[in-house]
């Protein structure tokens, strides 16, 4: 099969395959966009999504050197005034300089590019790819190390962060992974990384696209047997698979999925420098 000439591959694109072939099926292979909400209730879910967005900027602007006062005077909403006073207090402790906000990195996958954007990687004797978590609920350890954001991005960042760390390649082992939860600010989850770990992972993720490359009907994309994966899936009423959105105060993820819209833009809209 070729995917659409645009697509890239990213976590997200190749979470969904995983978890659903037909999800990917419908989402970048018809590129179907359909209506129903990812999760429920719509108006909290949105409220929430939106500030998660606001603490994102918020972070944005610390680590670019914004007086932190001058920041807190700008938010208006309790819940991201509380987000704002952990990360102030804890959220980039101990993290080596200089650090990189919001930076896209790039590898070649199978003939088509492999996309990760960051929250922020910090470079120096160590290598540290923060990623910022506005889910309610902390994750299970176990979980999140089998989630394919912990897998490519430690793999992208070890292939092409040779600009961030003076040319040179940066060793597998001084990178980590850090998960940062704003509810559970003492509770981080850290992914140490190596070198066989980059080989093991490079072979995987060749293998999911050649796997994705392979399939060319829609009868090679079935639906997910799981279906407690349809509960905060956009099709799940195409699929006749529950009308209702499952809660998103029970998601662990808060880049679930299925890239969430909000108010009908997918995060993966929002601008990031790219590099
Ligand atoms: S509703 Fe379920 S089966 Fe259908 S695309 Fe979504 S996750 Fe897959």
């Amino acid at each position: 099969m070729k995917l659409p000439p645009h697509f890239q591959f990213s976590q997200s694109n190749l979470q969904d395959f995983v978890d659903c072939p037909r999800r990917f099926y419908y989402r970048y292979v018809l590129d179907l966009q359909y209506p129903a909400p990812q999760s429920g209730p719509l108006r909290d879910f949105e409220l929430h999504m939106q500030q998660g967005d606001q603490f994102h900027r918020l972070a944005h602007q610390a680590v670019l050197g914004i007086e932190p006062d001058a920041i807190a005077a700008t938010i208006d909403d309790d819940r991201v005034y509380g987000w704002w006073e952990n990360f102030r207090a804890r959220g980039l402790k101990d993290l080596p300089e200089p650090r990189y906000p919001e930076i896209t990195l790039s590898v070649p996958l199978a003939g088509y590019r492999l996309v990760a954007k960051y929250d922020l990687i910090a470079v120096g004797e160590r290598n540290v790819i923060v990623d910022w978590k506005t889910a309610l609920r902390h994750p299970k350890r176990d979980t999140l190390a089998h989630r394919l954001q912990t897998i490519v991005y430690p793999y992208v960042l070890a292939q092409a962060g040779a600009h961030l760390y003076s040319k040179l390649r940066i060793p597998p082992d001084t990178i980590s992974m850090q998960y940062w939860f704003i509810e559970f600010p003492d509770q981080p989850i850290v992914f140490d990384y190596s070198a066989a770990k980059l080989a093991e992972d490079g072979a995987y993720l060749e293998r999911l696209a050649a796997d994705i490359l392979s399939r060319e009907t829609d009868a090679d994309f079935p639906l997910t047997p799981d279906v407690n994966k349809c509960k905060f899936c956009t099709y799940r009423s195409l699929d006749q698979r529950g009308a209702k959105a499952g809660d998103f105060r029970e998601q662990v993820n808060d880049e679930p999925e299925a890239a969430p819209t909000i108010l009908g833009l997918s995060l993966d809209q929002i601008a990031e420098i790219e590099f």
